[in-house]
């Protein structure tokens, strides 16, 4: 399998080197250049299969020809070794707690697996590589915890300052060694453009070698595949004739794209729900036809305050540009900070369980749009822990872990591409 740029140019390489470069030559995405279908009876036996058997199967044609079987396995063995499982939350409706990992967020299975194929890729490398990696909370706890003390590799995380939880800032800046985390007087969009323009800034390529960690990098995007085959493992039996449909709380895209590569591979999901909070870029593309980057809005779902969803152009490229067929795969919905607020109180009060705000949103679009003829599933994006203060509004009685951010180690910097440039030491 190769990989080319979703803005067409001559590329066309390897699996490990489209993870060392993270962006294209000409600032696009690394697409596979074909999607591999699974035959039926696999879904048909699909209960028979461990979960490490079945994430063999799904990521082995992205990446053979840059890992073998055994390399392969033990990647992935390290990357899933927490629970991912499925909760019956309502009659219909099951969440997917995908916040069993070290910094409970789905991020860490991405980060997990890309830090370990960076560091096997690197092992025989003389030089340090720098991963850097803009944050709107989850991505940089998850980078952090999955590159932390691994030989030749340095990070940089930057983050929008006072724009994460607590929660979340303790997890990137406790750990010290190889990991920097920098505070940016900005918002998430801000650290964003700065990580590209780093990337892509042909001045720097030699000086250093750079890499990024985000969800743009396809090292990150694949695995979170994986937790859709899983998820419908454990819900065929409960199925009973109905459509399976996946609502994802959504910020960069990067988490529906893997889920619609996935349907493409022929995993049975009917259709995807893109929930939103007040960033409502992809919603009102899906309305309007017009995409319109905005400006990111903070949010109690924060890790979604995304303005300019960067996996937006590797949707277009799967569906050829084609919004009819996108919104056939794929319908979007918004919630403001109130709902999510209302959400996880009623949820709370009716069925005994804790929704985080970003798995309330996706539970909210899930519950407006479900048909009688569906089950629903949505993703519990990160523990409710990592978002104590919002949790707290909601249910007074939730009990708050205290972060202690005494100790941390961080860094802050205005937005400016200058300044970041001498924190990666060029
Ligand atoms: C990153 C994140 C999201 C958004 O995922 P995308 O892949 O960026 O759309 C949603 N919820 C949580 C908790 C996250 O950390």
């Amino acid at each position: 399998m190769k990989y080319l740029s979703t803005r067409k140019n001559n590329e066309h390489i390897s699996f490990r080197e489209a993870v060392i470069n993270g962006l294209t030559d000409n600032g696009g995405l690394y697409v596979p250049e074909d999607i591999p279908s699974i035959p039926a009876d696999f879904f048909n036996n699909i209960e028979a299969y461990e979960d490490l058997e079945i994430a063999l199967t799904v990521l082995k044609p992205f990446v053979k020809d840059s890992l073998d079987d055994k390399e392969l396995k033990n990647i992935l063995s390290e990357t899933l070794n927490f629970k991912i499982p499925v909760v019956p939350v309502e009659k219909n409706i099951s969440s997917l707690e995908l916040y069993h990992g070290p910094t409970q967020a789905f991020k860490d299975v991405g980060a997990r697996f890309m830090s370990r194929c960076l560091s096997h890729f690197y092992s025989n490398k003389k030089e340090e590589v720098t991963i850097v990696v803009a944050t709107s909370g989850d991505t940089g706890s998850a980078v952090a915890s999955g590159f932390y003390k691994v030989p030749g590799v340095s990070v940089k995380i930057l983050f929008p300052k006072g724009k994460v939880s607590a929660y979340q800032e303790f997890q990137m800046t406790s750990l010290g060694e190889n990991i920097d985390a920098i505070e940016i007087d900005g918002t998430f969009d801000d650290c964003q453009k700065l990580v590209k323009k780093a990337l892509n800034d042909e001045s720097l390529r030699g000086k250093k070698s750079l890499s990024s960690a985000n969800s743009i990098n396809v090292a990150r995007l694949l695995p979170q595949m994986l937790y859709y085959f899983f998820a419908y493992k454990q819900i065929k039996k409960d199925l009973n004739g109905k459509k399976m449909v996946v609502s994802v709380p959504s910020g960069n895209l990067g988490n529906v794209t893997a889920g619609l590569i996935a349907k493409k591979m022929g995993l049975p999901i009917h259709r995807f729900i893109a929930a939103h909070n007040a960033n409502d870029t992809f919603y009102e593309y899906l309305k309007t036809g017009v995409f319109n980057e905005k400006k990111s809005v903070h949010t109690y779902s924060n890790a979604m305050d995304v303005g300019n969803p960067s996996n937006f152009e590797r949707i277009e490229y799967l569906y050829n540009k084609d919004i009819d067929s996108i919104k056939k795969d794929i319908t979007a919905f918004r919630f403001d900070d109130e709902s999510t607020l209302q959400e996880i109180q009623s949820c709370y009060e009716k069925n005994n369980y804790l929704l985080d705000p970003h798995g309330a949103v996706g539970k909210l679009a899930l519950s407006a749009n479900i048909k009688s003829d569906e089950f629903g599933v949505f993703l519990e994006t990160a523990h409710p822990q990592k978002f104590s203060k919002v949790m707290k509004k909601a249910l007074p009685e939730f009990e708050i872990q205290t972060a202690d951010l005494t100790d941390c180690k961080k860094t802050s910097m205005p937005n400016d591409y200058e300044a970041f440039k001498k924190q990666i030491g060029c």
